[in-house]
């Protein structure tokens, strides 16, 4: 039977084990049950790991988040842990110390994390709900697209623009959401179209 261990997972299931091991063939297993016992765990285990894009800049270096279960919200999972993704061809693992520091752009306190209304008047913002957030911004995009879009130039050729909106997406989207959102912008006419992200 073949098992297949990638390098990462090797050495999280040695890490540990490796100091004491070497003690053990001379003969120390005292001196290795005492190793042991001050040996931290491998702090990426038991973790989930996933890929993702750092946030901050258009090089959109690849990521390694790493989430562990939650001390403080029991059933969730919280980022403990963001390194650069030895796999992605544009940062072959590296991070500048702003991707570095990522984990501290997660938990930062002023981090909005839900969609949130100032509603007309008001001076301040107020959680809503993603429905809420969702209705609202179509019905604004219609009417603005009923009111500005425009169907032909002023030589009569057909254009179909819709100047006044623009489209700004994500750092962290992959190819496949990027062509997805090319295609709903042109599909509506958006002319101003922006992706954060260079890959
Ligand atoms: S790690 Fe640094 S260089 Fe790479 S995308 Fe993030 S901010 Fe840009």
């Amino acid at each position: 039977m073949n098992i297949e261990v990638s390098r990462r997972h090797f050495m999280k299931l040695t890490g540990a084990g490796v100091a004491g091991s070497a003690l053990s063939a001379f003969g120390f297993s005292e001196a290795e049950a005492q190793l042991a016992a001050h040996v931290r765990p491998f702090k990426l285990t038991n973790t989930k790991e996933a890929h993702s894009t750092c946030p901050y800049c258009s090089v959109s270096c690849g990521m390694l988040v790493y989430a562990a279960p939650s001390k403080t919200e029991p059933g969730k999972m919280e980022v403990v842990h963001i390194e650069g993704d030895v796999d992605n061809p544009v940062n072959r693992g590296t991070l500048c110390p702003k991707g570095s520091a990522a984990i501290d752009f997660i938990k930062a306190e002023t981090r909005v994390k839900y969609p949130m209304y100032r509603k007309p008047g008001s001076d301040k913002f107020e959680r809503v709900s993603w429905d809420f957030a969702m209705d609202r911004i179509a019905r604004l995009m219609k009417e603005d697209r009923d009111t500005n879009f425009v169907e032909t130039n002023s030589d009569g050729v057909r254009v179909n623009r819709w100047p006044t909106m623009a489209l700004l997406s994500g750092c962290a989207t992959s190819n496949e959401t990027g062509w997805l959102t090319y295609k709903l912008a042109r599909g509506l006419g958006i002319v101003q179209l922006e992706n954060q992200a260079r890959i």
